[in-house]
């Protein structure tokens, strides 16, 4: 099997004690010599400055290319491409450009009256900047205010027209989810680089939430293999288990990168890295 290169997702600390986890986090997984880190902002913006913050603190102290998020939401233009520029000064080299989800958990999406209408033109205003490589959002099993899977392919076409760089995709659980996904992109004529988002489940019953919450398909027998380890107390050992097959599944198909969420707990990312032969680089054994 070839050995993937891979980048980790962290989300930026609201408190000390988070500021510590983050940090055990980077220093866990720098040695892994990830493509990048990438941090996350808030639903609704609401951790515009923590994410400048610790996307800063992350370059300096890892050397490694940080990813800032941006969502439209809840802000003029102005204000985003603001936040884009502070991002810029801070070091950071790519972004992920997204529309984000409506605040306050409403149902529909709604522009701020000054602000971006959807991703495309947050990716189209980013790559006339020519500061960031730009990474957009992705749906294999379908985005939920996407009229159908033809339609969610069409507009992640959209976004690389607009000027994209790669997509990470949202979590699956199935290996074919990607990998029908993948081929339907290409038959639509996507050729830059789709990136599958890898969860490694540490908790399922807030798993299975957000995948509800974000229509991922949810196996049946997962519901199942997650309450016969829960009663075992093993629930560490299916994670381990289950993200590494689907891994090996996807490398095994030409998959070369993963890009892993990781809720700033890098134990189980770490494990199952070094079962893909993902091992540490002594040089970066030392970030935070
Ligand atoms: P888009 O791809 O722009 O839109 C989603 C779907 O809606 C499209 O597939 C399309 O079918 C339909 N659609 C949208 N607009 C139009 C239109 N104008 N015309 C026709 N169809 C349209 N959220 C956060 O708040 N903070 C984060 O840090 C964050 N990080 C994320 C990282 C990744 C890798 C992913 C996959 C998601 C992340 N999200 C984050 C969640 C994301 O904000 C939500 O999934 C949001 O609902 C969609 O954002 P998007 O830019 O991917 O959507």
């Amino acid at each position: 099997m070839t050995t993937p290169s891979v980048s980790f997702e962290v989300f930026p600390p609201k408190s000390v004690d988070a500021s510590f986890k983050l940090w055990d986090t980077a220093q866990a997984l720098a040695p892994l010599a990830p493509r990048f880190f990438s941090v996350t902002y808030g639903a609704g913006g609401t951790t515009r400055d923590l994410t400048h913050d610790a996307a800063h603190v992350l370059r300096r102290t890892s050397k490694l290319p940080v990813s800032a998020h941006l969502t439209c939401v809840g802000a003029s233009i102005a204000e985003t491409m603001e936040v884009a520029e502070n991002f810029h000064k801070a070091g950071v080299t790519d972004i992920v450009a997204l529309r984000g989800d409506p605040e306050g958990g409403a149902a529909k999406f709604t522009p701020h009256p000054e602000g971006f209408k959807n991703s495309v033109e947050l990716i189209e205003a980013l790559a006339l900047l020519d500061k960031f490589t730009i990474r957009v959002g992705a749906y294999p099993d379908c985005h939920p205010d996407a009229v159908s899977q033809h339609a969610n392919i069409q507009y992640l076409k959209r976004k690389f027209d607009a000027g994209a760089d790669e997509a990470i995709t949202q979590f699956f659980f199935e290996p074919e989810s990607f990998l029908r996904f993948r081929d339907q992109c290409a038959a639509a004529g996507i050729t830059q680089p789709i990136i599958p988002g890898i969860l490694p489940i540490t908790n399922w019953t807030s798993a299975r939430k957000f995948a509800e919450r974000c229509g991922t398909k949810i196996p049946a027998w997962m519901d199942e293999a997650y309450r016969a380890a829960e009663r075992d107390d093993r629930t560490e050992l299916l994670s381990t288990s289950l993200c590494t097959e689907l891994c090996s599944a996807l490398v095994d198909e030409g998959v070369s990168s993963l890009h892993f969420y990781t809720l700033n707990r890098p134990e189980l990312t770490r494990n199952v890295c070094r079962a893909l032969g993902v091992t540490p680089q002594s040089v970066l054994s030392n970030v935070a």
